[in-house]
């Protein structure tokens, strides 16, 4: 698509160079807000998969410059944002970068590093791995990123703080749901208007940060420090003990999900009777005038009436 088309077939696109956002996914973000007052109070947040930047410039417009501009103004008492990416980002005025590998557990220490002990108020993230087409694995890639966007949520979120996160919706979306609802009591899968109706993506809001009793976001740590070695999750080991206190349930959980139910879309090995056949049962009601019935009557009749031929040929 040319630049000149798709300014007038994407209103989001055009009215991003506009407005001076360095990606049409700003509005995302800023369509997020409307809805769910994400950025209400914030002084400090984390913003994951960062780059080129269009959410940065949202906290940084949103949230620094007004607190700077203030005539209140103080130094040091101006909100914190840590941006980190794979990619370089330009500078934007108020966000500290961080390039690196969310997934990587060195990563998440330098971002919670750089909150010494304090704790945000919000982590969003807009995470997306370069799409295969292929969509569970696509699902599967996402989801690690939000497993890894949680783990950097354990240690640096507030209680009572909001998390957001790009989904890839599929068939394990309720799964998703369900690991994001161990942590936090209200879930809403939303769907911006900017986002397009095409695109499978959808933004996780996880609002009111509620870590259970006796977690231990330690843990978490290690299964992402785990996951990110050469190894992968071959020498993880859930059972083995390392695991205390109610992560011996959390945690096998938010890594490996519980896949147990059936799955529509697999065929499964038919249940043999005491005689060791399968007897295949009839419909509970079968329809009473389906279209096809004057075919079957049809059907019958003239099967009916060449048995009687044959029996009469063969009797004469
Ligand atoms: N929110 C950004 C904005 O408004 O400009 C757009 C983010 S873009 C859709 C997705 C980003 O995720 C890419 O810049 C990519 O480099 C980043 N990404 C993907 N996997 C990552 C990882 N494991 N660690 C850090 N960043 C990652």
């Amino acid at each position: 698509m040319g630049k000149a088309s798709r300014d007038k077939r994407d209103i989001y696109y055009r009215k991003a160079k506009e407005e001076g956002w360095r990606a049409r996914s700003a509005f995302k973000l800023l369509q997020i807000d409307d809805e769910f007052n994400i950025l209400e109070g914030v002084k400090r947040v984390v913003d994951l998969c960062a780059a080129p930047g269009s959410w940065s410039q949202v906290l940084s417009r949103k949230l620094y410059l007004p607190a700077k501009l203030s005539p209140d103004s103080k130094d040091g008492d101006h909100p914190l944002i840590v941006a980190i990416d794979l990619q370089p980002m330009a500078p934007i005025e108020g966000v500290i970068q961080v390039q690196g590998d969310i997934t990587n557990a060195r990563t998440a220490e330098v971002v919670i590093r750089h909150f010494d002990g304090c704790k945000a108020d919000l982590v969003v993230c807009d995470g997306a791995p370069d799409v295969t087409g292929l969509h569970d694995m696509d699902e599967f890639v996402q989801s690690q990123l939000i497993l890894a966007g949680l783990t950097i949520v354990t240690h640096v979120l507030r209680e009572g703080g909001k998390f957001i996160a790009k989904i890839f919706r599929g068939k394990d979306t309720s799964l998703l749901y369900c690991q994001l609802k161990l942590f936090f009591p209200v879930v809403t899968f939303a769907k911006p208007k900017s986002s397009r109706n095409s695109s499978i993506e959808a933004f996780a809001v996880c609002e009111n940060y509620s870590p259970l009793e006796g977690f231990n976001p330690k843990d978490l740590h290690r299964l992402l420090e785990k996951v990110g070695s050469p190894s992968g999750g071959d020498d993880l080991d859930c059972s083995s003990g390392w695991l205390e206190g109610p992560n011996k349930v959390y945690i096998p959980f938010l890594a490996c999900g519980d896949l147990s139910g059936y799955d529509s879309d697999r065929s499964y090995p038919l249940p043999r009777g005491a005689e060791g056949t399968y007897r295949s049962l009839d419909p509970v009601q079968p329809p009473i005038a389906p279209p096809y019935k004057r075919a079957l009557e049809m059907k019958k009749a003239s099967s009916q009436g060449i048995r009687e031929l044959e029996k009469l040929s063969s009797d004469s």
